[in-house]
């Protein structure tokens, strides 16, 4: 990528953007909600429609001369309605978690009760976290893990609906590594009569891509990231789906209204010019070919670390991500993180459930495969960054980690990003 006006007119910010070039090219990025978008999709970032005022949707805005911004919203709208074959979508959420606030404004009044996964057992700070909007000005109970099999706790998604009714239920999570049954919830939902949202933030690019399954048929809205597994800009995507629709036939225009003029103001226009880029390249066979590589990429990089004696967290991974409790090893998930980061390997330290230790020096660290599958890397690959891992955070000494660094450098040189 050239960027010669940058270049030209502000040569601090451009160099700070070749430095962060040059770390993405060099280190293994393994953090599961990082991923690498395309050039296309950078270029439609960068367009002029980042100047455009238009608030309002398509056919009905505040401003003048939107007739362009009118058609790539609708192009945008319809692309995502196809892909993953839902009647209504709201492509105009800044993030995830404002299109999840979008979602409590259009189904909630401010006091009424949600229900989501505990953060501790891997649920989103939206989802009723006491520090996040939705812990404060909802009341937010939660379901979590079973101690035992350390699976989602099914039975206490029952339990905890039936005696608190809900009136909004959200499935979804931010370091779970197993498939979720939503099926399941939807009975629940029904049950206790509460909205069910899906937030399939993480995992969207493998729902499209047919390697985890959809909540299309269960949920009655959907909510994700783009810029995650579906590797888009950073955006957001609300779903209203048939059976939505079913329960309330105005749903689509509630999240309409909530979007705006409910939290947000103009819409980002470039943004949703590169979420359309996203899309139409989620629908090729070729991103198809890449979500079900993330999983077994993910499979085999957690077979690797467990027969290394490394506990994996959620007896393993189902998906894009794994979550490794780093107590046997003598080490924190603080340190866990600093080791690796210095021998090229980008993580994030991560509570794990039932975590004894607090979230500033948690015993975990989640890992993930999304980017390096953009890369190109395969079972291969997984096997060799594994064995670094283990080295790593086994021998901890700077000798290991210097040596490490340059097989690192070196294996990157050989996946070019760009
Ligand atoms: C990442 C994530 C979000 C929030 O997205 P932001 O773009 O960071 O605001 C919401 N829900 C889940 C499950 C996520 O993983």
């Amino acid at each position: 990528m050239k960027y010669e006006n940058l270049k030209d007119q502000d040569v601090e910010v451009y160099n700070l953007s070749e430095k962060e070039r040059e770390r993405k090219e060099s280190n293994l990025d393994m953090i599961p909600s990082e991923n690498y978008a395309s050039k296309a999709v950078l270029e439609a970032l960068s367009s002029c429609f980042n100047d455009k005022y238009a608030e309002g949707y398509p056919g009905a805005r505040y401003y003048g001369g939107n007739q362009y911004v009118d058609q790539l919203e609708i192009l945008c709208q319809e692309r995502a309605k196809k892909l993953f074959s839902v009647p209504f979508v709201n492509v105009q959420g800044y993030s995830g978690s404002p299109a999840n606030h979008a979602v409590y404004m259009a189904t909630l009044s401010a006091g009424d009760k949600v229900m989501g996964m505990d953060l501790r057992a891997g649920g989103h700070l939206t989802h009723g976290w006491k520090v996040n909007f939705s812990g404060k000005y909802y009341d937010s109970v939660f379901y979590g893990i079973n101690k035992e099999t350390e699976l989602l706790d099914y039975e206490e998604v029952r339990r905890v609906a039936e005696k608190e009714k809900p009136k909004l239920i959200f499935m979804g999570a931010t370091s779970y590594s197993r498939k979720i049954d939503f099926k399941y919830f939807k009975e629940v939902a029904d049950d206790v009569g509460a909205y069910l949202c899906a937030d399939i933030s993480h995992i969207s690019g493998l729902v499209v891509s047919g390697a985890h399954e959809s909540p299309v048929p269960y949920a009655d809205i959907v909510t994700t990231t783009t810029h995650k597994t579906l590797r888009g800009p950073r955006g957001a995507l609300i779903m209203v789906t048939e059976e939505g629709l079913k329960k309330d036939k105005d749903l689509g225009e509630k999240i309409n209204k909530a979007v705006f003029p409910g939290l947000q103001g103009g819409p980002h226009e470039h943004q949703v010019a590169a979420i359309a880029v996203c899309l139409k390249e989620a629908s090729s066979e070729s991103f198809s070919e890449y979500g079900k590589q993330v999983v077994k990429n993910c499979k085999v990089l957690a077979e690797e670390l467990g027969q290394k004696g490394f506990r994996i967290v959620f007896n393993g991974t189902e998906n894009h991500l794994l979550l490794i409790d780093l107590t046997s090893k003598g080490v924190s998930g603080k340190e866990g993180q600093e080791l690796l980061e210095r021998a090229g390997i980008i993580v994030n330290k991560n509570s794990i459930p039932f975590d004894t230790n607090p979230p500033a020096t948690p015993s975990g660290v989640r890992m993930g495969t999304p980017a390096l599958t953009t890369r190109g890397m395969k079972e291969e690959e997984m096997k060799q960054v594994a064995s670094l891992i283990v080295d790593v955070i086994e021998k901890k000494d700077d000798e290991t980690v210097t040596k490490t660094r340059e097989v690192v450098r070196n294996l990157c040189s050989k996946f070019p990003i760009y």
